[in-house]
């Protein structure tokens, strides 16, 4: 079946299902194999399930005329997205970068979604797997895409490109992120430019941090691009009111207050500005947008206990989002501050060092205790509290008086930190 054969298909079972568990009546159900499973295995469920048909790969599970056969399921699904992606007339705008990428994503969408018929990446699906399907959720109504993008390694983004083509694109930042696929943070800058390189080779158009200097100097030469910045200038002016404990802005006089915590989102809702006003979404609409904006899943969230605070960033960490979040929680008032702060994974050789960093950082900080959690930060040389894993802090947690303070938790997302909300 060729992929115009099988995207006639598709136009007439316009959903696609890569879990059993989760089929929909007259689905297209395609067989991906993981390192745990194999979807192949799981055809013939699927279609007494109700998927109109099943794509699959291996012959021997071949058994209905509701099997397509194909080489390879996942090139399949990745050809066919790419097809429908130029098929529909929406805009795409790309987005990567080594943090805020879903928050910033969520904004754009909330305030972009005032004006036009939108969709954007479910969650966090941004990988080889994620951003086909978010492509395959377009329809012949959508005028704009938002497609979040996310690698660990090079030359990820530049096929991610391939398939989803954006018309447009930003990067949130080069930080500390998975360096141990990148290889050091020049790998990340190269790798995250991969998306730069495909809008530049294409004459498409790219909106950015006119105060980020590694982005500012790769975009030196770069015509189609508009940027924002804290600063009076040639760019599109958005002051920073504060962030404490939520960050607020102002665009052209007008206050915008949001419900996001953390002074790193300062950017993000800058995007989210630039981006709206570049596609002429009304200021005021754009204001509304932000401000009932309600941050999800352990990010940038706060939690108001009834003797205390907890400012929740345990989604994940790296180098960079840790440093953000400690400079933020050093700016935020409060009587007393505690911080429990998670391993930080993914950053192969410079692990130790970094946890150093993040060690000695928190250690000269003016916080009331800290706590260290995990195997890398309980090797490192400090004062600070440190426990081995989650289940030694536990234990002692009942010690640690939580009166009147403003607690942060921020972790990997291995550490799952969020479990200690339900211990203070
Ligand atoms: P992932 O790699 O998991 O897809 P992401 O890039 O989508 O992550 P978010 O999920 O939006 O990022 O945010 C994760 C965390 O990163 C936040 O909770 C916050 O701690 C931090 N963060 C968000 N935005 C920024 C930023 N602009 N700069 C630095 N850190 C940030
Ligand atoms: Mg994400």
């Amino acid at each position: 079946m060729t992929t115009e054969q099988l995207h006639t298909l598709f136009l007439r079972y316009p959903v696609i299902c890569t879990d059993t568990r989760k089929i929909t009546p007259n689905c297209l159900f395609f067989a991906l194999k993981g390192d745990n499973f194999d979807g192949n295995a799981y055809a013939a469920d699927a279609i007494k399930k109700g998927a109109s048909y099943a794509i699959i790969e291996d012959r021997q599970f071949a058994s209905s005329e509701k099997n397509i056969l194909v080489a390879d399921v996942l090139s399949t699904l990745q050809q066919l997205a790419k097809f429908h992606r130029e098929y529909c007339n929406a805009k795409v705008i790309g987005l990567t970068g080594s943090n805020g990428k879903t928050t910033t994503k969520e904004l754009i969408t909330a305030v972009l979604s005032k004006k036009y018929k939108t969709i954007a990446t479910k969650g966090n699906l941004n990988n080889h797997i994620g951003v086909p399907l978010t492509l395959l959720s377009i329809t012949p109504e959508t005028e704009i895409a938002i497609v979040e993008m996310g690698a660990n390694h090079a030359q990820e983004i530049a096929f991610l490109c391939q398939l989803a083509k954006p018309d447009y694109g930003y990067i949130t930042n080069f930080g500390k992120a998975h360096l141990e696929g990148f290889g050091s943070e020049e790998g990340v800058i190269m790798a995250k430019s991969e998306l730069y390189d495909y809008l530049f080779a294409n004459n498409k158009f790219v909106f950015f941090n006119a105060d980020d200097t590694i982005q500012a100097s790769r975009l030196n030469l770069v015509t189609s691009k508009l940027g924002f910045s804290a600063h009076p200038g040639p760019h599109l002016p958005i002051k920073i009111l504060g962030a404490d404990p939520y960050v607020s802005l102002e665009v052209r006089e007008l206050p915008i207050e949001s419900k996001l915590v953390g002074r790193y989102n300062f950017t993000n809702c800058s995007a989210a500005v630039l981006i709206g006003d570049y596609f002429k979404v009304p200021l005021t609409d754009i204001k509304i947008a932000l401000e009932n904006y309600i941050p999800q899943n352990n990010r940038s969230q706060i939690i108001q206990k009834t003797s205390f605070k907890i400012v929740l960033d345990a989604y994940n960490a790296n180098p960079t989002s840790m440093k953000a979040a400690l400079e933020n929680f050093q700016e935020l008032k409060s009587a007393r501050k505690i911080a429990f702060l998670g391993d930080m994974f993914e950053l192969g050789n410079a692990a130790e060092k970094e946890h150093q960093e993040i060690a000695n950082l928190a250690a000269k900080m003016d916080f009331d205790q800290v706590f260290l959690i995990g195997e890398n930060f309980y090797k490192t040389t400090t004062d600070l509290h440190k426990y081995k894993s989650f289940d030694q802090l536990a234990k002692s947690i009942g010690n640690i008086s939580t009166e009147e303070a403003t607690i942060l938790i921020k972790g990997s997302r291995g550490m799952a930190l969020e479990r200690l909300v339900a211990l203070l």
